[in-house]
């Protein structure tokens, strides 16, 4: 069973709690007994999940709990505690400092997505602003610096290799000498992996790693083997000092459960995890919001991480010209650059309360997003005139050769320009009408102004101006969430 089957049983287990009538004896055993065949048909540990049912049987004494107590929110909580015991390693993650050279050193068996969740680490890096390289030290694999080299170069990342050199040692200790002296911050090295755990291998892993002296050993775990992770993991930090785990293909039909609660169970904290075979579909793995996200909960702290990055708090200048009702196209422009920056949309879905449980799988968003792109190479040819007029709509439809020659130079048609300018307007609308919504933007502190049944008012207000394929274009609900996020966090807290 997959991760999201799992989350969903779990949540359906729960919310049963809701419909029974007496909260006793019998329906807690039913429910447990609900949740461990869950967690067991996603391979998760017999014993382990053993423990689980006794600590909650223990955590719940029905004797005990005075009357007016809310069972079903105590049992729901000590479920979900414990589900959180079950992941987490208990083990504080590392963390590389700033100002000077980090050295991480990526071991595995081969085809674990080595090579490919270095270089995503490698750019999750970069767009938090770390100087990051790139080291291949496989010499074993052929191919492998071809493979490592098309990556960092998709993501202009500065990488190290050689076609010539046969000894991995070298090429490790050179290619960090060299990012070392550039004064490079995350300098991650890339090393071989053999189909098995063989003398060899570690061999070379323990060489590598003396010549560089990593301060982080990742090593990369394909959830795929389900339950026999743990004594891999083992088998692996017995060798070397692994200080960190990565676990990949969590997308895929791997069953998760097993994987994760394996390599907790060995005590290496899991760093991130990999959803996805593009280069964002990193995770970073912390233990609550993950289970709250599993469960359907939505993993708010996780949504407030990606607005954060965005820094849409320097945003002032939208939200000033939104508050009277004004919208430029580069105003739409730079939505729509949040949007892709923001990741696919199913991320951003699956951490919003109430959109959980399918955040990993991917349909149509790389659709929606390859269209986004499109509209983006539309407005990418118009002129500043264009994008910063208060009403660029007009203009267009004033003075038709405008629109043809926006078409020619982005090569699309006259008519995907003019549909692009009747969405646009379409969203202008919108804007003028949530500028005009009482309260919403009154003075500076907004946060008082609006509370949180207003604000479900105003998602149905939008969702009532929008036309439903524009709302599709835009991401759907997801892309207008990370809008009105931005409302929200303009408002603090208080209008959460
Ligand atoms: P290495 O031999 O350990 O370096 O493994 P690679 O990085 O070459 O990856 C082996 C295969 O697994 C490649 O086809 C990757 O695209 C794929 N892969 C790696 N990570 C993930 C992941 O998180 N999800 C999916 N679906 N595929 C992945
Ligand atoms: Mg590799």
């Amino acid at each position: 069973m997959v991760l999201a089957d799992l989350g969903r049983k779990i949540n359906s287990a729960l919310r049963s709690l809701s419909n029974a009538v007496v909260i006793n004896e019998e329906v807690l055993q039913e429910l447990l007994k609900e949740i461990c065949k869950a967690l067991l048909e996603a391979d998760v540990n017999i014993k382990l999940v053993k423990r689980l049912r006794e600590n909650i049987k223990k955590c719940i004494d029905f004797d005990e709990m005075a009357t007016g107590l809310n069972k079903r929110r105590i049992i729901q909580s000590t479920v979900f505690n414990e589900l959180c015991k079950l992941l987490d390693p208990g083990v504080p993650a590392w963390q590389p400092s700033k100002g000077k050279p980090n050295v991480i050193m990526f071991v595995g068996l081969q085809g674990s997505g080595k090579t490919t969740t270095c270089t995503k680490l490698a750019y999750y890096y970069q767009k938090k602003g770390w100087k990051t390289s790139l080291v291949c030290a496989d010499t074993f694999r052929a191919g492998a610096f071809d493979q490592l080299k098309q990556n960092a170069t998709k993501a202009r990342i500065p990488f190290y290799g050689s076609y010539t050199e046969m000894d991995p040692v070298v090429i490790a200790q050179d290619g960090v000498q060299k990012f070392k002296s550039d004064n490079f911050e995350i300098i991650i090295v890339d090393t071989s992996g053999r189909h098995k755990q063989e003398e060899s291998l570690f061999e070379e892993m323990l060489q590598v790693s003396n010549a560089v002296d990593p301060d982080n050993i990742i090593y990369v775990m394909d959830a795929s083997i389900g339950q026999a992770c743990e004594s891999q993991a083992q088998a692996f930090k017995s060798k070397v000092d692994i200080a960190s785990v990565i676990v990949t293909k969590l997308d895929g039909h791997a069953k998760g459960g097993g994987a994760l609660s394996a390599v907790a169970a060995t005590c290496s904290p899991i760093i991130f995890i990999g959803t996805g075979e593009h280069i964002d579909d990193l995770e970073q793995f912390k233990t609550k919001p993950f289970v709250s996200k599993l469960l359907g909960m939505g993993d708010i702290e996780g949504l407030m991480d990606k607005v954060t990055e965005l820094k849409l708090d320097e945003n002032e200048g939208l939200i000033d010209k939104l508050k009277h009702g004004q919208f430029t196209l580069r105003d739409m422009y730079e939505q729509f650059q949040n949007i892709m920056k923001m990741g696919p949309f199913n991320q951003i879905i699956g951490m919003i309360p109430g959109f959980g449980s399918d955040f990993l799988s991917k349909g149509n968003e790389r659709e929606s997003m390859s269209r986004l792109k499109k509209l983006m190479t539309i407005m990418d040819s118009m002129s500043d005139q264009e994008l910063d007029n208060p009403n660029g709509a007009k203009l267009f439809t004033k003075q038709p050769s405008r629109t043809a020659r926006v078409a020619r130079g982005s090569g699309t048609s006259v008519r995907e320009v003019q549909e692009l300018l009747t969405q646009y307007q379409k969203f202008a609308q919108m804007v003028k009408k949530m500028g005009g919504i009482k309260g919403l933007f009154k003075g500076g502190d907004m946060g008082k102004n609006v509370n949180p049944a207003q604000m479900a008012k105003l998602n149905q207000q939008v969702a009532k101006v929008m036309d439903p394929r524009v709302l599709q274009q835009m991401g759907g609900m997801g892309g207008l969430q990370s809008l009105m996020k931005q409302f929200q966090q303009q408002m603090g807290p208080g209008g959460r």
